[in-house]
């Protein structure tokens, strides 16, 4: 039998006694009251480096051990588990590794392996109204009315229904926008925006790279990419937010993840891939789409600071002579 030598409160008064405390079989004893409590009616307090470990019993009395004293349940090994890692500064060490690890795995692959099973999940009414919320954004900051003659735009939303097949969970709409210039977006819904200063870099009178761009935005409808970087830039930002304990961050990405344009190189490729079988569906040769993005190119050149398509298809579509070389052998 153990005994301890403890402070006893009774619940009532809050003058500590000396008394005894011993651990038999299966009860406690307080020696010099007599009385047992079962196992069953008690509750050991965790025991924390240096700090004195209470036990308190179903009555609402307690006792407080001495700093130095351990007391644990016959049997019960977690106690002194919790101690021994307390006590420990490798096990400390260890988890910090194993924390790092974690926010690694999190925001690499981690990520990934949720945005992919997560964005499936969304309801399609979550993703309408992201969708509805970031339109009216960039209408009432970055975007105005397209000025672009009604046969054109009739004509390129009439090519465009026969490319998608007249897919009715996509839409198009007409934009110009100074600050995207050349440029073409997708919302979750299914909202692809043209804005005008591409449309006028086109050549083809047909608007066959046109299309070719309108099938690549229709790709990142189709494999979700939107919501997945959603997903993730969240979960990022969550995580990032949790560590160092301010989570400002997490409701700005929310908004802006959605109407941030640049998607993951894979995404990317993705995307081309789809716009590449889709045009060669519709016996479109993808040489078009090359022309255009040639045309971007040169137009970029054109501006005084060489880059002010700072928002354009440039920018947000990486890699460019490396889509055109991939776009012109799918001709
Ligand atoms: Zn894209």
């Amino acid at each position: 039998m153990q005994s301890f030598s403890v402070y006893y409160f009774d619940g009532i008064s809050s003058v500590p006694k000396n008394v005894t405390l011993e651990l038999h079989d299966s009860f406690v004893r307080i020696q010099e009251f007599d009385l047992s409590y079962d196992f069953k009616d008690i509750e050991v307090g965790v025991k924390l480096k240096d700090t004195p470990q209470s036990i308190n019993f179903s009555d609402g009395s307690y006792c407080q051990l001495k700093p130095y004293d351990f007391f644990s349940l016959p049997g019960s090994s977690k106690d002194k588990l919790i101690l021994k890692i307390e006590s420990k500064l490798k096990y400390a060490l260890l988890f910090f590794a194993l924390l790092c690890v974690f926010t690694v795995f999190c925001l690499t692959y981690g990520s990934t392996i949720l945005a992919n099973t997560l964005a499936p999940q969304i309801p399609t009414s979550a993703a309408e109204k992201i969708s509805r919320q970031t339109f009216e954004l960039l209408d009432k900051h970055y975007m105005s009315e397209s000025k672009l003659d009604k046969k054109t735009q009739d004509f390129i939303k009439r090519e465009f229904d026969r490319l998608l097949n007249k897919n009715s969970d996509f839409k198009l709409h007409f934009r110009s926008s100074e600050i995207f210039s050349a440029n073409a977006f997708a919302l979750p819904n299914g909202d692809i925006i043209l804005l005008d200063d591409l449309v006028k870099l086109e050549k083809n009178e047909e608007f066959k790279g046109i299309m070719g761009i309108l099938a690549h935005e229709s790709g990142h409808v189709v494999h979700m990419h939107g919501l997945k970087t959603l997903v993730k830039t969240s979960i990022s930002s969550a995580l990032i937010g949790y560590l160092i304990g301010d989570f400002s961050g997490f409701t700005t990405a929310f908004t802006t993840a959605a109407i941030d344009a640049k998607y993951s190189r894979d995404y990317e490729n993705e995307a081309d891939l789809y716009a590449t079988e889709i045009m060669k569906k519709n016996n479109i040769s993808a040489k078009y789409t090359a022309d255009l993005f040639d045309e971007i190119i040169k137009k970029s050149k054109e501006q005084p600071n060489g880059i002010i398509l700072e928002y354009s298809i440039l920018s947000s579509h990486p890699a460019m002579e490396e889509r055109i070389k991939k776009f012109r052998e799918n001709k």
